[in-house]
């Protein structure tokens, strides 16, 4: 027999087992465990940091995107200024934009959202750390009776088409249409080329999580503040994007100019020479890449 029902956002029409309670019961078991993933020394980070003098500094604007550029043994620091401010981050290897960051299997090996001794992962056939998380000032936030956690991976990116879907109208400061401004300026393609580059983000000072009930992405206002950053070790030669999300600590609503929206904080420091003997760039993916033929 079959009843009509509701679970969740969804309606459903089939009869429910005599073992239902039993087969949602099974125990989940972690489909990446990363105890055999090649662990970042943030040891030989820290010491490096230590003495490191900066070397670059950038601002990307209330809506629009800054793009930068850092080599591999440089770290890089996204601070909140003047007021809270979620940023989406995207990054490419610096010589061959083909190798991006691949922000899903970023959240498989590591969960939702980053922190400390997390790292950003490259692309196929690529597959190696582009980036490593080295301090988060946000770290105590941990998770919030909604569910809700910092710097996410989830929330690919705010973006023109998404806003027409919904709403039948034009946006242009959505952190897609930032990116890839920003992206076209560092490269010189077209924006239609350069679209394509852009790719789904690091959400960095967002605070999102999905409903227990419904399974829904959700967004809360951020909790970072002016003086908290996020720091990067660079692992390879990078070009960054970074774009002031037009929603501004994403605390009621993206895609519009109604949010109050800050500016943030992008720099460079490079250690002293030779204070990162003993690390070595990580070299691509080994796999053969034969895909059995
Ligand atoms: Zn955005």
């Amino acid at each position: 027999m079959q009843s009509r029902g509701q679970v969740g956002r969804m309606t459903t029409s089939h009869t429910t087992p005599a073992d239902a309670e039993a087969r949602r019961a099974v125990a989940p078991v972690i489909c990446y465990p990363v105890s055999t993933l090649p662990a970042p020394d943030l040891d030989l980070y820290a010491r490096a940091r230590d003495g490191a003098v900066k070397v670059g500094e950038w601002i990307a604007a209330p809506r629009e995107a800054a793009h930068f550029r850092v080599a591999a043994g440089q770290f890089f620091r996204i601070t909140s200024i003047e007021g809270p401010q979620v940023g989406d981050l995207n990054l490419w290897n610096a010589a061959d934009p083909s190798e991006r960051f691949y922000s899903g299997k970023t959240r498989a090996l590591h969960g939702s959202h980053l922190s400390t001794g997390d790292r950003m992962w490259s692309s196929f056939p690529h597959l190696r750390p582009m980036a490593t998380i080295t301090a988060d000032t946000l770290d105590w936030y941990g998770v919030d009776e909604f569910g809700g956690r910092v710097h996410d991976v989830i929330g690919t990116r705010c973006d023109p088409h998404t806003h027409h879907l919904l709403s039948g109208e034009d946006y242009h400061h959505c952190c897609h249409s930032n990116l890839t401004r920003a992206y076209a300026d560092a490269t010189g393609l077209p924006v239609r080329d350069a679209a394509r580059e852009v790719h789904d983000v690091l959400n960095v000072f967002m605070c999102t999580g999905f409903t227990r009930d419904t399974g829904q992405y959700f967004m809360k206002a951020s909790p970072v503040r002016p003086g908290d950053y996020l720091e990067f070790f660079a692992e390879i030669d990078l070009l960054g994007v970074l774009s002031a999300c037009p929603g501004g600590d994403c605390g009621s609503e993206h895609s519009s100019d109604t949010a109050p929206c800050h500016p943030l904080l992008i720099e460079a420091f490079a250690p002293a020479a030779g204070a990162l003997d003993g690390w070595v760039s990580p070299p691509r993916n080994g796999y053969s890449g034969t895909h059995g033929r």
